[in-house]
């Protein structure tokens, strides 16, 4: 008889993250920099972002997502490299492959990190993410790190408990307690804004986010009210989905103040596409652009997109787009600016090798 998985029994997910990704493969392309800060990223002369930092580099204060001339500032001594996704990929395949030898269910969030749901494996998932992480290190010699859970944003927050190189399972039976004490911006789906507009209801924790009834969450947050309930709960019931393939990538902002007129929106875009261009640049450089768009959020709520097909979202390309979705207002104030670009679509190929391009 085959063991059955019953249905009631926990699912086992792991998020596997490899530890600082891009800058340990450059570190063991480079040994001599091993022991010295280094990041990955940037752009000649300082401008541009970091993508990825060494934990030497962190004791500097140097982190992802930090422009490279602060970064400079706080740590003069910095080694940054350029990004080589090339590398990166193969890396990252070879990675991938090693997931496959357990389960066909990994869902790809990045070059770097992948979601698996192992529960029709009999191993426990403590014991499947170890062997797991101990057969990356000895094919690629990079250390990941391991969250292990019955559901996706439990095992999500639980990989980064131990990191680097470690691994920490949040049993079913231990959920409860684990999400008491878990800040809101730890629920997946939460930002600034809405752990802003949670602080204001009294709720900094999930815990205390517990507390609040389901018709006041609602009342404040529409649908994804229902969501935060059960999220703060512990509860999510997102599968491990392997066709996933993800369609876009945007960056957004909701203001603190409504903005008055075009002439606001234009000086708020230039920051918003600097960070799109650069997100796009550390995480999406293998993927082909087939359009760029903006997205405006009046302060009555209602929304409109302007989109343009192009292969490049050229900055002057959203000037002109958010000058079009403006326009659509009539006049009215704008709550939020949203610029984004889709991809092209992975077509064409069998779903296996879709997911090489792991996004
Ligand atoms: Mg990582």
């Amino acid at each position: 008889m085959q063991p059955v998985v019953a249905s009631s029994d926990p699912r086992k997910i792991v998020h596997i993250d490899m530890d600082c990704f891009y800058a340990a493969i450059e570190l063991r392309e480079r040994p001599e920099l091993v022991g010295r800060p280094v990041a990955v990223g940037g752009r000649p002369g300082g401008r541009g972002v970091l993508t990825t930092c060494n934990y030497e580099a962190r004791a500097f204060g140097c982190r992802s997502a930090m422009p490279a001339f602060q970064a400079l500032e706080r740590c003069p001594q910095l080694v940054i490299l350029p990004v080589r996704f090339e590398l990166y990929r193969a890396e990252s395949k070879r990675i991938r492959a090693i997931f496959h030898e357990f389960t066909e269910l990994v869902e790809p969030l990045s070059l770097d990190e992948a979601y698996l749901d192992l529960s029709a494996l009999n191993s426990s998932g403590a014991a499947l993410a170890a062997e797991i992480r101990f057969r990356i290190r000895e094919q690629t010699g990079l250390s990941a790190s391991a969250g292990i859970g019955p559901n996706k944003m439990l095992a999500k927050i639980a990989s980064d408990w131990r990191k680097p190189d470690g691994q920490f399972e949040v049993r079913a039976e231990e959920v409860d307690a684990f999400v008491r004490t878990l800040s809101v911006r730890k629920i997946w789906g939460v930002g600034g804004v809405t752990a802003e507009r949670l602080a204001a209801l009294g709720a900094e924790t999930c815990g205390q986010l517990q507390d609040i009834d389901l018709a006041v969450l609602h009342r404040h947050f529409g649908k994804f009210g229902a969501d935060l309930f059960e999220l703060c709960r512990g509860i999510d019931r997102r599968v491990v989905n392997p066709a996933r393939e993800r369609k876009s990538a945007s960056t957004e902002h909701t203001f603190r103040n409504d903005l008055p007129d075009v002439e606001a929106g234009l000086r708020e875009l230039v920051p918003l596409v600097v960070e799109l261009l650069d997100e796009l640049r550390a995480k999406h450089g293998d993927r082909a652009v087939r359009s760029a768009f903006v997205k405006v959020k009046f302060a009555d709520f209602h929304q409109t997109t302007a989109e343009r097909r192009c292969l490049e979202g050229a900055p002057e390309v959203y000037k002109e787009l958010l000058e079009e979705a403006w326009r659509r207002g009539g006049g009215k104030a704008v709550r939020l600016i949203g610029v984004g670009v889709r991809f092209a679509s992975l077509g064409g190929r069998g779903a296996g090798e879709q997911l090489e391009l792991f996004d």
